[in-house]
């Protein structure tokens, strides 16, 4: 049963927004904030105030007391890729000891697991294999969809799909086409790091550029494949270019409303090439809640539990995000650099109802289900 809205308290007190009351003003109106409003959010030194506007708009978008969430799967494919991204501690270069490609019995196996328990969606990354071809690929999704046609097929991020889309010497718009018509439905939006080529050429030199990552996505939703849109924060990237990346993602959906989430992480540094040190929990409730103002034209925002706990996804509840998440049976790409938060289904849908809303199940499409 839904609890009505007003047995929660959406509305922040106007009062408590000093400082930032001419943005508190334009939110309250309706009114799109800027990129120099959001970088005085991200400065604003009472973090409270700032979640309060987030969940405000969260409010205002989402009525109903209810947070969704999605039973699903990660399945990394391939851990080879040539790449070598800094912040990585999943990769293994070709020919190196521990370089797998999951054989399709595998891939198969473990989503009769995912099935047996109730989930919808199949989120497929891998690395950039230079002996996967678009045919392995297409081989693979026609396959998945004869076996599990009731298991959404939300797979290879922008990065991948740039690579195959080279080594097959195709254009974006052939190799999606391609994709898609084998079975492809929905692109995670994984390799965003941040949309800002100072950053990506230091913690990711020979992946693509933020400009390629906003075509490819362009492209995807051209072709009718929505996509989430993701962040990580944290490494070497400054307010500024936070800031930036949010503004390249309204762009993008006010042209193509192909988005139908935001996500963002922290850079996990354990073991990585880069090292360094892992941003806090304040910087992630914080990063959360300005994504939520700032990106008026996204309907979701998800919790990221895997990196910052359940507890912080917890509280993340009111500050903006309107969804848990992927429930992850598996997860192998932060848990490499030192991330392992993993919490059965009851224990999520535990925290939901804590914090005062309703669990419901949902598929990639934001469709709840029973
Ligand atoms: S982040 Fe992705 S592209 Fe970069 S090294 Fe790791 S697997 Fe390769």
């Amino acid at each position: 049963m839904l609890v009505s809205q007003s047995q929660t308290s959406p509305l922040p007190n106007p009062a408590l927004t000093s400082g930032i009351d001419d943005i508190a003003e334009r939110v309250y109106c309706g009114e799109r904030i800027t990129e120099s409003d959001a970088a005085r959010l991200f400065s604003h030194q009472n973090i409270v105030e700032v979640g309060a506007l987030a969940d405000y708009v969260r409010w205002k978008k989402h009525p109903e007391p209810i947070v969704t969430y999605v039973i699903s799967r990660n399945v990394n494919y391939t851990n080879v890729c040539w790449v070598r991204c800094g912040f990585c501690n999943f990769y293994r270069v070709p020919g190196d000891e521990g370089g797998y490609v999951l054989p399709k019995e595998t891939i198969f196996q473990k989503l009769q697991e995912l099935s047996d328990a109730g989930g919808v969606e199949v989120l497929m990354q891998g690395g950039l294999n230079p002996k996967l071809k678009l045919e392995w690929y297409e081989d693979l999704l026609r396959d998945m969809r004869e076996r599990f046609p009731h298991i959404i097929r939300h797979a290879f991020s922008p990065a991948e799909l740039i690579y195959i889309k080279k080594i097959s010497r195709l254009s974006m718009e052939e190799t999606l086409q391609r994709l898609k018509a084998a079975g492809l439905q929905s692109i995670p939006g994984g390799g965003a790091e941040i949309l800002d080529d100072r950053v990506r050429s230091f913690i990711s030199p020979h992946k693509d550029t933020a400009d390629e990552w906003i075509d490819c996505m362009r492209v995807a939703h051209k072709v009718g494949l929505p996509s989430t849109a993701t962040m990580m924060y944290g490494s070497i990237d400054t307010i500024d270019d936070r800031v930036e990346h949010f503004r390249r993602l309204r762009e993008l959906q006010d042209e193509t409303g192909g988005f139908t989430a935001f996500a963002a992480w922290n850079y996990q540094p354990d073991g990585t090439q880069l090292g360094g040190s892992r941003a806090p929990a304040i910087d992630y409730l914080r990063t959360i809640a300005i994504a939520r103002i700032y990106l008026d034209n996204f309907d979701n925002v998800q919790a990221s539990w895997v990196t910052q706990g359940p507890r912080i996804g917890q509280v993340s509840l009111r500050y903006g995000v309107n969804d848990f998440g992927q429930t992850m049976m598996e997860e192998n790409v932060v848990s490499a650099a030192g991330c392992v938060f993993a919490v059965p289904i009851e224990e999520m849908e535990r925290l939901i109802v804590d914090a005062g809303f309703t669990p419901r199940r949902r598929n990639t499409r934001y469709e709840l289900v029973s």
